[in-house]
């Protein structure tokens, strides 16, 4: 056997294999280049995907002609210094790429440093044949890869079709282009424009608003809330949607660390902890996450792409995080995505109206009083309120006494200008239409009130567990099945500090001594069934925290008033008032919205007044 020692081009491919996977991370690491090079325009080039061609023009420092002989040698980098390999603030540091991609494909530089009337321009063709000569070029680097993969067909092979990588690729560029908002950039692939991002400025919070809007869209502007928690060393910025607002899939959750793309776990960990109390678990929110973290105490060394990360106190950065995006929630807790709006004036279906017979008086438009508007005061009810003949089961929520109501009268001086307004009416004793100062609000009884228990209800068992009251008679429920009845007993513990007090009775059957006094007088029977069914879907091995949030949910539900119900104007606007002070009141537990608003705006809109 012979041990021979390989060629530095040999090297170079292996090399190659780990940093140069496909033409999405040739992207990644040029465009990282010019980033580190201080450029503040970047322009990149694709053909066929990036497999027949890629360019990476920047606006940086450059490099003389010394410093590109030596840029395409292996481990050269003039970005780490030896003696804090811990201490890294830049994105390159291994000195790979250049020599990598230059070993696999047919490689141009082209480069002015700035200030300088020279150009040079190097090329390596699979990692062969070396040539510097002079050239003509802007100030700022030009980096041509042709035929990537060419001296390594084995991977040219494991390439995807144009369309997946190209996707690969764009993914990346809006990924770094997020985290850089002052910097502009443009794709073009087979001779279209892709993607023009403009270099936003301003203050670095104004140009991430800005850089948002282009990439995620104007609508996750509107309806997301802001992030902002400096502790123990750790800066979380960023925004993250409001439950309503929320996607199928994860792939708009983005996390930047030291304003380094990463893909790691978690974010989607912290985000799915914030929010499981307000969205159903096949749902994702929509988030862009930057966190600010000593370069000591994270490790992006993991792998040569770099996209993974190993932080030194995962549990401190989760906590954070989580604690981070609740904040952000909490500012936000009763608002509604105004895509639900925007969808429901959608199903308004306008003819666009032939236009009418009648002669047009457009002077006529100010004889008549706008009907929805705030200033509009003769029309707010002033009349003393008979509240509607009660129902029995009227303590079964915090319906205002009659004495509250004579109090609060002088207080709803106008409510309309409280954030969930006025109650003006009910429809279909379902549905609740307030007016507030810009708009219309209609609000779901049934769904608002089970949310408003399901905190209440939430609060209380952190706060000191439940109260139980023990029923007069204990009620003895038969189960559909065995497995149901079984899956009961088998929590029976739990459920006890949860506020039931449960005992098998026979096979199939349950008998119920004490209920949460919270929740009165609900039907023991449909109660005890329902939460069968949720325990039987959660599976086994059912974890605390699932459980107590399926208790209460099943608790809300069973306690909160029905839709079919009809309510006072008092018990309306107590509802609303309780609805503002309540935190995430805005959504159900499944990120579905309790109310909808309607802006005034766009009602016009509607009717053609604007
Ligand atoms: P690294 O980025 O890890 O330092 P690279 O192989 O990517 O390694 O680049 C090697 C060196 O080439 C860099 O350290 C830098 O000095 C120089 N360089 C690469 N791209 C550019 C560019 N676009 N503008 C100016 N200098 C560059
Ligand atoms: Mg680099």
């Amino acid at each position: 056997m012979k041990i021979k020692l390989l060629s530095d081009t040999t090297i170079n491919r292996i090399a190659a294999g780990e940093v140069i996977e496909r033409p999405a991370s040739v992207v990644k690491e040029l465009v990282e280049n010019s980033i580190d090079a201080g450029a503040t325009q970047v322009d990149i080039i694709l053909e066929q995907a990036g497999k027949n061609l890629i360019i990476i023009a920047d606006n940086g420092f450059g490099m003389n002609a010394p410093e590109l002989e030596i840029a395409v040698e292996r481990h050269t980098t003039s970005k780490l210094d030896e003696d804090d390999l811990l201490d890294i603030n830049t994105f390159g540091f291994r000195g790979e790429a250049l020599p990598s991609i230059g070993a696999v494909s047919k490689m141009f530089i082209t480069s002015r440093q700035k200030n300088s009337d020279k150009a040079y321009q190097i090329c390596l063709i699979g990692g062969k044949d070396k040539q510097l000569k002079p050239a003509v070029h802007n100030e700022g680097t030009k980096i041509e890869v042709r035929d990537l993969f060419f001296a390594t067909p084995a991977r040219l092979k494991f390439l995807r079709t144009d369309k997946t990588e190209f996707a690969a690729t764009l993914d990346i560029i809006k990924k770094i282009a997020l985290a850089h908002p002052h910097i502009g950039f443009s794709v073009t692939h087979d001779g279209k424009d892709v993607l023009k991002l403009k270099n936003r400025t301003g203050s670095l919070q104004e140009a991430l608003k800005q850089r948002i809007i282009d990439i995620i869209g104007a609508d996750f502007a509107e309806n997301a809330a802001e992030l902002d928690l400096t502790r123990e060393g750790i800066a979380i910025q960023g925004y993250t949607s409001l439950p309503t607002f929320n996607r199928a899939t994860a792939s708009d959750q983005f996390l930047f660390i030291n304003n380094r793309p990463v893909k790691d776990k978690i974010i989607n960990i912290a985000l799915k902890t914030a929010y499981q109390d307000y969205l159903a678990r096949d749902r994702y929110p929509v988030s862009a996450l930057f966190l600010r973290i000593d370069p000591q105490t994270v490790d992006v060394n993991v792998h040569p792409a770099k996209s993974e990360v190993r932080f030194h106190d995962p549990n401190l950065v989760r906590g954070l995080l989580i604690r981070a995006i609740k904040d952000a929630l909490s500012t936000v807790s009763h608002k509604v995505s105004s895509s639900y709006g925007a969808t429901a004036l959608g199903f308004f279906n306008i003819e666009p109206a032939s236009k009418p017979d009648i002669v047009e008086e457009p002077q006529q438009e100010y004889k008549y009083r706008p009907l929805l508007n705030s200033n509009f005061s003769q029309g707010y009810e002033t009349r003393p309120f008979v509240p509607a003949a009660r129902q029995n089961d009227e303590e079964v929520w915090d319906s205002p006494s009659q004495e509250k109501a004579e109090i609060a009268k002088p207080i709803f001086d106008s409510p309309v200008d409280l954030p969930m307004g006025d109650a003006k009416a009910q429809l279909h004793s379902t549905y609740i239409l307030a007016q507030t100062a810009d708009g219309v609000i209609i609000v779901d009884q049934h769904a608002a009130h089970e949310r408003l228990v399901y905190e209440k209800i939430k609060a209380s068992i952190e706060k000191n567990g439940l109260i139980k009251q023990r029923l007069l008679i204990p009620e003895i429920v038969e189960l559909p099945d065995e497995k149901r009845a079984h899956i009961i007993d088998e929590q029976k513990g739990r459920l006890t500090d949860l506020g039931l007090s449960i005992d098998k009775f026979g096979e199939k059957s349950i008998i119920v001594s004490e209920i949460p006094s919270l929740i009165g007088d609900v039907d023991v029977k449909r109660l005890i069934c329902d939460l069968a069914d949720h325990l039987l879907d959660l599976g086994e091995n059912i974890g605390l925290t699932e459980l107590i949030e399926h208790v209460t949910e099943t608790y809300a539900c069973h306690y909160s008033i029905r839709a079919g119900r009809e309510l006072s104007k008092i018990e309306m606007n107590e509802l609303l008032r309780q609805m503002e002070n309540t935190p995430f009141s805005g959504q159900c537990n499944h990120g579905r919205p309790t109310y909808v608003e309607l802006k005034l705006k766009d009602i016009e809109k509607l009717f053609g007044r604007r």
